[in-house]
């Protein structure tokens, strides 16, 4: 059985009229995948408190995220998807707060208040719920092996909490069960670093970037970047995806850079084999990391 709630059928002007404004982005332009997506997020594995009732609606926001790029097949489709989750977290309330500073979304509908405004919670669960998950799918992400990563670790999650209650710690645990070597940053095996800044923070990153291409003496491209991380606290890690357009058009992920507080990695990649220059590179190029434009 699928719940579809009776204000998606109401015209924007209501919609508006109503105060649910929040929602002509994200939500609203995916209200079907998103609650098809409850059959696995909050009916098959269910959240013990309201501290875990993010991962129900995050990770139904990010599985829409899937049917956007799966079944729409339009890539301007997927990266609207995730500028609009974006905006909802960065934009400023009535009451004057960004979602993303209200406070951790493990706080659930306790962060809405007449002080911070009663849409915040809906402002922050749903989008940065999604983007975790997203964050996490990107990371696991292998050149090789593609999404098989993330999809044994969410087969898993579902599998373990089947008719179950689960809390942000069984996720993270399994999370931790499932992450790569790279995403290994404290060297502990476990992803205390990432759900401190994101699940039970408030970080947010600035990312600059800089490129240039050149040839070797055998015509090989040499990449040279520069990528500046800012805005977070000096135990801030992130691994920041750098991708290259190729000459034909096609878009590859060339790795991740490792950065650690405030600080800029500058380093030049002879690209051996490679003699077309690449039309450019990027840094982001899939939203893998929630940051401010
Ligand atoms: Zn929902």
């Amino acid at each position: 059985m699928v719940w579809i709630p009776i204000c998606y059928y109401f015209d924007t002007t209501v919609r508006h009229s109503l105060g649910l404004d929040w929602g002509d982005r994200g939500y609203w332009k995916v209200v079907a995948p998103h609650e098809v997506a409850h059959q696995w997020w909050g009916h098959t594995v269910g959240f013990a408190s309201g501290r875990d009732q993010w991962m129900s609606e995050g990770f139904a926001d990010m599985s829409a995220s899937l049917y956007i790029s799966m079944i729409e097949k339009n890539p301007k489709k997927f990266t609207e998807f995730w500028n609009d989750e974006r905006e909802l977290l960065l934009e400023r309330n009535a009451q004057g707060f960004r979602a993303i500073d209200a406070g951790p979304l493990t706080m659930g509908y306790r962060a809405s208040n007449s002080r911070t405004g009663f849409d915040v919670t809906r402002r922050l669960i749903y989008p940065k719920g999604a983007y975790i998950l997203h964050m996490m799918r990107m990371m696991m992400w292998d050149r090789k092996t593609g999404d098989q990563n993330f999809k044994a670790a969410m087969q898993d999650f579902v599998k373990t909490y089947s008719g179950k209650a689960a809390t942000t710690e069984d996720f993270k645990a399994m999370m931790e069960k499932h992450m790569t070597p790279e995403m290994d940053l404290e060297g502990n095996h476990r992803l205390d670093w990432f759900f401190n800044e994101y699940v039970y923070g408030t970080a947010l990153p600035t990312y600059k970037f800089d490129s240039s291409f050149d040839q070797d003496a055998n015509g090989d491209v040499v990449f040279g970047f520069k990528v500046t991380q800012s805005g977070v606290d000096d135990k801030f890690r992130m691994l920041v995806p750098i991708y290259l357009e190729l000459a034909d058009g096609q878009t590859v992920n060339l790795g991740r850079a490792r950065l650690i507080g405030n600080t800029t990695v500058d380093q030049k990649v002879p690209l051996k084999g490679l003699k077309d220059m690449p039309k450019r590179a990027l840094v982001n190029y899939n939203d893998d990391v929630l940051a401010s434009n």
